[in-house]
């Protein structure tokens, strides 16, 4: 896959210089004269790094990296300046506003590459980073922290806009015996396989996250207690149907769920939701297992 470059420059010699360089380098490049449509630009091209002229008609360069930097879906897209600016004050105002680099014109076709290939680099090293620290790092999904302050973010929201909030305590049933029969390895590869009908489970909103050891949990926005059950329903059933092969043996496994809803007039806070959640799942553990539990909450 090539790397996409978008340029924004008010002069098209500029913009067909950049071009030649950077194609012949092998970089898709989309590119407009006008400032003004930079940002929507920028959503539309999903670009991985911006070369920005700073001395623009209608709107400068200085604006247009201050507009980006601020819109949480294109932030961490780095920006170079390119500018004939020689004026440090002027370079430092560029960086501090957000910009990784910049590049002086006249422009070198050697100093274009390698800065552009730098921030690529330092790009690609903060998504490893990012990606380490929220996800986790066996399945994939949500760990344990990301997982807590996404549900507070949510809980939050609903409380601002008046809307269902559910959450979905799940443990997989008798999993020591399968670690014990199996082996470890296995029973890791059991809790990726289950990560991923978990993820394939929900509805785009919902938030999926380990909890710990052979326990997840859901995060679902704007849904009430019968529809939250309705999707473990489903959940547990494709768990229980389930063929886990590990290219020796075929594992069943079921699970068990408990659903703690908060409706807008229920004054619990996020931290008893979970723990509500978890009081379900263990009637739903007495109960025999493979099941799905609610806690009605009488406030
Ligand atoms: P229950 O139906 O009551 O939930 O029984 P259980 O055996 O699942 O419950 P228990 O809490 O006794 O055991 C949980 C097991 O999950 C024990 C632990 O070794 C296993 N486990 C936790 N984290 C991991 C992991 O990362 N990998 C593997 N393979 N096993 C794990
Ligand atoms: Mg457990
Ligand atoms: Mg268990």
């Amino acid at each position: 896959m090539f790397n996409k470059v978008l340029v924004v420059d008010d002069n098209k010699n500029n913009i067909r210089l950049l071009t030649d360089i950077l194609e012949d380098e092998k970089y898709e490049v989309y590119s407009t004269e006008k400032a003004t449509e930079a940002i929507e630009m920028t959503h539309s091209n999903k670009p991985d790094i911006i070369l920005l002229d700073i001395m623009m008609p209608e709107m400068d360069g200085f604006e247009v990296c201050k507009q980006l930097k601020s819109d949480y879906e294109i932030k961490d897209i780095p920006v170079i300046m390119v500018t004939a600016k020689t004026d440090t004050a002027d370079l430092k105002s560029a960086l501090d506003l957000g910009a990784f680099d910049y590049i002086k014109k006249p422009i070198d076709e050697i100093e274009v590459i390698a800065r552009i290939q730098s921030a690529l680099r330092f790009k690609q090293q903060q998504d490893k980073l990012k990606e380490m620290a929220s996800k986790d790092g066996l399945t994939g999904v949500f760990n344990h922290a990301l997982l807590i302050d996404l549900f507070e973010k949510e809980y939050l929201k609903q409380q601002r806009n008046q809307g269902d909030l559910s959450f979905v305590m799940l443990d997989i049933d008798y999993f020591k015996k399968v670690n014990d029969t199996y082996g470890h390895t296995t029973g890791d590869l059991i809790l990726r396989e289950l990560s991923d009908i978990l993820s394939n489970s929900s509805r785009t909103g919902d938030i999926v996250g380990r909890y710990g050891g052979e326990e997840f949990s859901l995060v679902l926005p704007d849904t009430n207690s019968e529809n939250a059950f309705k999707l473990c329903e489903r959940i547990r059933k494709t768990v229980e149907n389930y063929d886990f092969f590990t290219g020796k043996e075929h594992i069943k496994i079921t699970v068990s769920m408990g659903i703690c809803t908060k409706q807008p007039c229920d004054s619990i806070l996020s931290s008893e939701m979970i723990i509500k959640a978890d009081e379900a799942l263990y009637i739903a553990k007495q109960n025999g297992r493979n099941q799905v539990k609610s806690m009605l909450l009488i406030m």
